[in-house]
């Protein structure tokens, strides 16, 4: 990855497309007046309301890798595979069984490159389902079919078991279900896991489509207008990766300055320094975008230093228990400040 820095804006260019995917200079946002707009260190310090006082969850973090060896010993969970199903089922009744109602949003799709559609599910898992004002914590739950950050071609088909790359993010859920139900919180939550981020067999820029799963749900609440509302989203990709690094996405400081402020504000205050205030990160196209779109202000979480990223070396040996920790410890505080 070349990053190249035009007057604060980082602009991504990549050799290759991407699952949650850097931006090239042509698809950069708009709004390029507020992007210029250097990031001060100053507009982390503001006090937010909400409970002050409120402390992490103890999150067991030892648990939650557990839960990411637990999922990748499925193996590669391609949306429409069985290993997908096998997931799904598995996280619906941990969710159930930790007091969550639990909906299923299936659509189908076709893939440009593929001959036949393919049927998705979103999984919906809901803690106070009855509050109207609600936020969202999200992670993709598919498998990227190939591997194609390998430099070897014919390694790209190898089971590819995608630990890091939206393992982590339902592993951090599971273990955070276990702590819900009493967990203070004046909004309703919920768990989020999209279907298709990465179904793509054809990496070629503009060729298969990303984000099939975020689009649909988006599209839904656009469409649906539920009596729900979602006040805000927090997309975790890549978070448990070794010595995690979270520098502030442009997206996510573009379209939910607010919400990116307050996490990585808690994130200070609690000495999570996985979470870098200071360094620009790259600016992402991952399933935020959607949300954003349809008026969820929504900031994505992810760390794009991580190497082993689309490689078949994305297992668990590669990811961290102590990165887990800090993102479930800012998201348990964030949770209940949040109104
Ligand atoms: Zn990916």
């Amino acid at each position: 990855m070349m990053r190249v820095l035009l007057g604060g804006i980082v602009v991504s260019l990549m050799a290759a497309s991407f699952g949650c995917v850097p931006e090239s200079k042509s698809t950069q946002a708009s709004g390029s007046e507020e992007a210029s707009e250097p990031r001060q260190r100053d507009e982390f310090a503001q006090d937010r309301g909400g409970d002050a006082k409120a402390v992490p969850v103890a999150f067991d973090a030892k648990r939650a890798m557990k839960y990411l060896e637990k999922i990748c010993d499925i193996g590669p969970r391609i949306s429409g595979s069985e290993g997908m199903k096998k997931q799904r089922e598995l996280v619906k009744k941990h969710f159930e069984d930790h007091g969550a109602k639990v909906r299923l949003q299936t659509f189908t799709v076709k893939q440009e490159s593929q001959k036949d559609p393919v049927e998705m599910t979103n999984l919906i898992a809901s803690w106070n389902p009855d509050r109207l004002q609600r936020v969202i914590l999200c992670s993709h739950y598919d498998t990227r079919p190939i591997a194609d950050q390998e430099e070897n071609r014919r390694k790209w088909n190898e089971p590819f078991i995608s630990a890091n790359d939206g393992g982590s993010g339902v592993a951090l859920l599971m273990e955070l279900a276990h702590h819900m139900k009493d967990l203070k919180t004046k909004v309703g939550v919920d768990f989020v896991l999209f279907d298709g981020e990465e179904y793509i067999f054809d990496p070629a820029p503009d060729h298969d489509r990303y984000f099939f799963g975020s689009e649909y749900f988006a599209e839904s609440y656009r469409k649906e207008k539920p009596k729900q509302r979602y006040i805000a989203a927090v997309l975790l990709d890549m978070i448990g990766g070794k010595n995690a690094n979270f520098p502030v996405e442009e997206n996510s400081w573009l379209s939910a300055r607010a919400l990116t402020r307050d996490l990585w504000q808690i994130a200070d205050e609690l000495k999570c320094t996985s979470f870098d205030l200071n360094h620009e990160g790259p600016s992402v196209l991952d399933d935020h975008i959607a949300l954003n779109r349809v008026g969820i202000p929504a900031c994505d979480i992810i760390d794009f230093s991580y190497k082993h990223w689309h490689r078949l070396s994305d297992v668990p040996a590669n990811c961290s228990a102590d990165s887990l920790e800090q993102v479930a410890k800012v998201l348990s505080v964030w949770l209940q400040r949040v109104k």
